[in-house]
Formats: structure tokens, sequence, C-alpha cells
């Protein structure tokens, strides 16, 4: 793809969320929101009445049709206010829409993926826990068939289980087989977050605020075995879901948060440079501030190419393990920088509550860490170019 315009329908959804989030997200209710932790339900019900839950789903299910350059610019539209809205759009799009659509059995598919176009089924995602972090392979909670093979029940904590409060089901990675080898001993398993023997404890926290992050315990919590994602057939085949082509989108879902946040940070600074005055001028006359500036611009601009690149190329259904995961490593590293140098260029302002650069700063530190570390990036793509070791 080399220069090409944004698809007509890609620019139109950007007007339109735009506007909607103008009208809907107005700065004094971001901030409350993001104080108390939560996302405002009856927006994002208008949210998805606009439709755009419908473009990780295909027609046949209600949706519009996988658009994942479409999916991902929602994304960036959003997080360019904040991430309240963002949050559940992924939660439901993504975590739900992504993974049911690839790995659901056909039952899962009619059931979950009309009510995902809706937006009316949140999913939170299960993988975390207390000694686990980027070694996912390795996680301790337990699945097990009851005797008659019905029954699947789950044991273990989850950690960092964002929004499993607010979500209908968590999507618990587990450990479902004791003598399989690695990689062949997992399965994912849609627990829905209501049933008696789980509990949850919120973890405080700083960064994208949009829901309370939780400690999920499932304490002999029994689903019925219909709810092991793929169905039956998807018994032990959890890793190959979790490292499938979900995951190269997964990749491209938490850099498009870091690109709409550093977007907003940069337009931000960028404003206030040419406000503030200092030394008979506005600052943005300093020579020091103005490369500051540029420098922020062209780096966004640099994230920008590689997250639609890496975009386009999941959308054709090309391979893309290596650029999702250098889009992923660049945008997640340099947004910090940007953001931290326009933090830089507001001064103390930059600091204070009364400015959205507070938050943004808040927001785009975790992006290096969540969905895969950027050092698990760099493993990924040393191993997937066959460096030798
Ligand atoms: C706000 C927030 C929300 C989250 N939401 C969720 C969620 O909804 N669901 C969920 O499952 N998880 C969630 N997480 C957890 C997140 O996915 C993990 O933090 C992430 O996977 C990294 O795990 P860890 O923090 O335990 O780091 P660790 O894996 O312990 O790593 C710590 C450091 O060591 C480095 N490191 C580890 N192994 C290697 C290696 N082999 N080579 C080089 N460096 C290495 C890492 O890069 C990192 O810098 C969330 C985290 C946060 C902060």
């Amino acid at each position: 793809m080399y220069f090409q315009d944004e698809p007509e329908h890609i620019t139109m959804l950007r007007e339109t969320l735009r506007r909607f989030v103008e009208a809907e997200a107005p700065r004094e209710s971001v901030r409350e929101w993001d104080r108390e932790c939560r996302y405002p339900k009856d927006v994002f019900r208008k949210l998805a009445d606009l439709g755009v839950c419908g473009l990780t789903v295909d027609e046949s299910h209600g949706g519009s049709g996988r658009d994942i350059v479409a999916a991902v610019a929602v994304i960036e539209e959003l997080c360019r206010k904040s991430t309240a809205l963002a949050g559940p759009y992924i939660h439901c799009a993504f975590y739900g829409g992504l993974n049911i659509s690839e790995s659901g059995s056909p039952e899962q598919k009619s059931e979950l993926l009309p009510r995902i176009v809706n937006g009316d089924v949140i999913f939170a995602y299960g993988l975390s826990e207390p000694d686990v972090g980027g070694e996912l392979a390795n996680v301790r909670t337990t699945a097990r068939k009851s005797a008659d093979g019905r029954k699947v029940i789950v044991n273990g904590t989850k950690r960092w289980c964002t929004a499993a409060k607010d979500s209908d089901y968590v999507l618990c990675l587990a450990r479902s087989d004791a003598d399989a080898p690695k990689y062949k001993n997992l399965s994912f398993i849609l627990v829905p977050t209501d049933l008696p023997g789980i509990t949850m404890t919120p973890i405080r926290h700083t960064s994208i605020r949009y829901a309370e992050t939780t400690d999920t315990i499932f304490d002999d919590v029994e689903v019925p075995i219909e709810n092991v994602l793929g169905g039956e057939e998807g018994w032990n085949k959890g890793w190959q879901m979790l490292a499938g082509p979900a995951l190269d989108v997964e990749k491209l879902e938490t850099a498009a948060c870091a690109l709409g946040i550093a977007t907003a940070a940069v337009e931000d600074a960028w404003q206030y440079a040419q406000e503030r005055k200092q030394f008979g001028g506005v600052i943005s006359g300093h020579q020091a501030v103005r490369h500051a500036l540029v420098d922020a611009r062209t780096k966004l601009m640099a994230c920008r190419h590689m997250l639609y690149h890496a975009a386009w190329l999941a959308n054709e259904n090309r391979p893309c393990a290596v650029e999702t995961s250098m889009a992923k490593l660049f945008i997640a590293d340099t947004t910090v920088e940007i953001v931290m140098s326009c933090q830089r260029v507001m001064g103390a302002y930059g600091l204070a509550e009364e400015y959205d650069m507070e938050r943004y700063m808040r927001d785009i530190v975790c992006w290096p860490i969540v969905g895969g570390s950027s050092n698990m990036q760099r493993n990924n793509i040393a191993a997937r170019l066959k460096l030798a070791s």
C-alpha cells in the first residue's frame, strides 16, 4: 500500500465520531469518568447505535463485515478524547467480536455475535495472574471437566481483569490438561460473571481508568462444556487461539489507543504553545519549543504510518506478525516520548488537573506494558526473523 488516500467510508466515519465525541463526551464528563474509574454506559449505548461494534463481525451475523482499518480508526478517534469510550468498544468489538468470529463455535457465533454488533455484551480478558505476566503459556488457573464431561470447573485467580465487573463474560485462559505438553494444555473458557464462586477485588491504578481492574477469583466455578471457546473442539486449543490472527489485531488495538492519546497531547501542546507568553512572546517562538513540537508531530506521523500499514496487512489477511509487533513496539514506546515532551512544553500546567495533559501522561505510560510488553515484542520480532540466539 503506497500513498493511497484513506478510504472515503473511514474518513466519513472519523467525522461522525468526532461530532459524536464532541456532543457526548464533554471535557467535564471525561474528567469525572476518569476520577470515578468508570465509563458512561448510556453513551456507549449510543456509540453502539452508530454501528461501529459490527466492524469486526461478518455480515451473516449482522455485522458490517470485518474491517480492521476502520475498527482501528474508531479506537484512535475515541482515544483522542479519552479511553472512556474506547475501552468498552474494545471489550465488545475486539475481545468479543474478533475472538468469537475467529474461534467461536457455530452456536457461540449465532448467539453472541448479533449481541456484540448491538453493543449488548461486554467481555473482560482473563489472561494475567498474580505470578504470570508476559509468560502466558504458564497460567495456573485450571479448567477441568466434570465426571460426566458436560461441565467445566474453573479455579484460580486472574489479575488485572479490567472491566470484569462491567462484563457479561470473562474470557478466561486456563490450564485444561495437566499432562499435555506446553502450548497444547490451555483452553479459553467463556465464564459468565454472575456465577456463584466468583469474587472480584479492585486493584487501584492510575492509567486507563475507563473501568475498575480487579483480581477476579474463580472458586469451583461451573460452566457448561459449551462455554469452552470453540465448543468442545476448542478444548486444549487456547494457545492457538491466543497466538492466532486475533493477537495481531490486539497489538494494533493497543497501538491505536496510544496513537489517539498522543495525537490529543500534540494538539493541546501545539495550541498552548501559541497562547502562552514568556520572555516577550509566545513560547512557540522559542526555537527549543518549536523543535520539540515539530519532533512530536514528526514522530506522530511515523506512528500513524506504521499503524495503518500494519492494520491494512491484517485486514488483507496477509502475514503480519512482524509488522504488527513492530508497530506495537514503536508506537507504544514513541508515544510515551511524544506525550512527555508535550507535557514539558506545557510546563507546570502539563501536570495540573485543570488540563487534560496530566491524564494523557497517566494514560500513555501503560502501552509499553499491556498487550505484550515492548520487550516481548522485541523477543517476538527477533524470533520471527530467526535471529540466532
Ligand atoms: C491498567 C492495566 C490494565 C490491564 N488489563 C488487563 C486485562 O484486562 N487482562 C489481562 O489479562 N491483563 C491486563 N493487564 C496486565 C498486562 O497485560 C500485564 O501487565 C502485561 O502482560 C505484563 O505483565 P507484568 O506486568 O506482570 O510484567 P512481567 O511479565 O512480570 O514483566 C516485567 C518486566 O520484565 C520484562 N520481561 C519479562 N519477561 C521478559 C523476557 N523474556 N525478555 C525481556 N524482558 C522481559 C517485561 O517486558 C517488563 O518490562 C493490565 C495491566 C494494566 C497496567
